[in-house]
């Protein structure tokens, strides 16, 4: 007997009737032979609807507080779909985080798996029960609740999923898969039978909100295939995985985009050692997370300094390094924060000629100025207006033939 973990989104269980919908699937799913764990976000928009209610009454509600308040959300979905399995009459049990045997670091609202203590589910398995867990929380070694970050109950299935032994892990949302761009802005977005997980990382990292990446990097560490598809039809989804077909490979794969950024460039920088560290240090400690750094060469001993922050972290962001920037003799410091990025993104890209090109050329076309350019290995991104990215990814994704279907 083969072990399945599926994971069911927030909008999958977000009212009683879709929990019975959800409830049938793993039913079914266990007709097939497959023993069967379950993952499950909190109700629709419980968990914003729970952050709402501590602002309500304090402007800093604590940490610690906040993480046990979320981590609710999770538990009234899990009892809700398991009453609803054992009502069809099939066993099953709820487990929390902390029954799971999901061991967490201490950062509250955004902490990291150490490990997983699989025996109480594995024991409640043996018994013939479907174990439905709640996801996106975890437990210290002191006791204390936390929750993963937003997204975070992907993360949750993968690791169980990883833990367990299992043969896939299975996340089923509103949307039917992950698709060549975002089909809200691309109509003619194509579903990708599969993908790699280094290409879904990029995805994932550089836009595309489908699937959480701390979870699609679980699922490469531990070669567990990720499958992403809707918990409303029938349709194949797509297959996260590491043995994508050669053709496959040798084609650009998607293009995301981000509307959420922000610049800030440190211009007229003394050009010697420890000045970068001067500044992204402080940032750091202050949980700023900084995205594109680009350094220019210098001349005459003097360089600017660009790199790109979420929006929401830009006052911040410009709190912390105005004094910094005065202090190392910097001349000013610039923030703009009406950008977005686009990236084009596919493993077939490496050691192939003529992408970046077709991208520039594209952007240029359109008439789009291109402010910042990075690169890895499978991925250009380019960082312009927020105004055009529209425009861009529609360029981007007729350019790169993404509208043709794949054979
Ligand atoms: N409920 C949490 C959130 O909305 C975690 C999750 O859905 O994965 O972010
Ligand atoms: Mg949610």
């Amino acid at each position: 007997m083969a072990l399945v973990v599926h994971k069911y989104g927030g909008t999958s269980v977000a009212d009683a009737g879709r929990i019975k919908n959800v409830a049938r699937r793993i039913i079914k799913a266990r007709e097939r032979g497959d023993q069967v764990v379950v993952v499950v976000s909190a109700m629709g928009d419980a968990t914003d609807d729970l952050i709402a209610l501590a602002y309500q009454v304090s402007e800093k509600p604590s940490s610690r507080e906040l993480d046990v308040l979320l981590s609710t959300g999770e538990i009234v979905s899990s009892t809700l779909l398991t009453m609803a399995l054992q009502n069809m009459g099939h066993p099953a049990i709820s487990l929390n985080g902390a029954q799971a045997g999901i061991v967490t670091d201490s950062s509250y609202s955004r902490a990291r798996i150490l490990k997983v203590e699989s025996q109480r589910v594995v024991k409640e398995l043996d018994k013939g029960n479907i174990v439905i867990v709640a996801g996106f929380q975890g437990i210290t070694d002191g006791m204390d609740v936390t929750t993963l970050g937003r997204g975070g109950s992907d993360t949750t299935a993968v690791a169980l999923a990883a833990a367990l032994g299992a043969r896939a892990c299975e996340r089923y949302t509103d949307v039917e898969g992950i698709f060549t761009a975002d089909p809200r802005l691309v109509p003619e977005a194509q579903r990708l039978d599969e993908i790699s997980y280094e290409e879904m990382l990029e995805m994932a990292t550089y836009g595309s909100k489908v699937i959480h990446p701390r979870a699609v990097e679980l699922g490469e560490l531990y070669n567990i295939p990720i499958l992403v598809a809707s918990s409303f039809t029938d349709n194949p989804g797509t297959l996260i995985h590491g043995e994508v077909k050669v053709e496959a490979r040798n084609k650009a794969r998607g293009v995301a985009h981000d509307f959420d950024v922000a610049k800030i460039t440190v211009v007229g920088v003394p050009d010697r050692p420890g000045i970068a560290s001067a500044i992204f240090v402080p940032l750091a400690e202050a949980g700023i997370s900084v995205d594109t750094i680009v350094q220019n060469a210098s001349i005459e001993n003097i360089t600017d300094l660009t790199f790109t922050v979420a929006k929401s972290q830009l006052a911040r962001a410009m709190e912390v390094v105005q004094p910094i920037a005065r202090s190392i003799g910097a001349r000013e410091c610039v923030s703009d924060s009406r950008l977005g990025k686009v990236s084009v993104i596919g493993s077939g890209m490496q050691n192939a000629p003529g992408y970046a090109a077709r991208m520039f050329r594209t952007l240029s076309e359109e008439k789009i100025n291109i402010q910042l350019i990075t690169t890895s290995e499978i991925r250009i991104t380019c960082i312009i207006a927020e105004d055009r990215v529209k425009d861009a990814v529609q360029a981007l994704h007729r350019a790169f033939e993404l509208d043709v279907e794949e054979s």
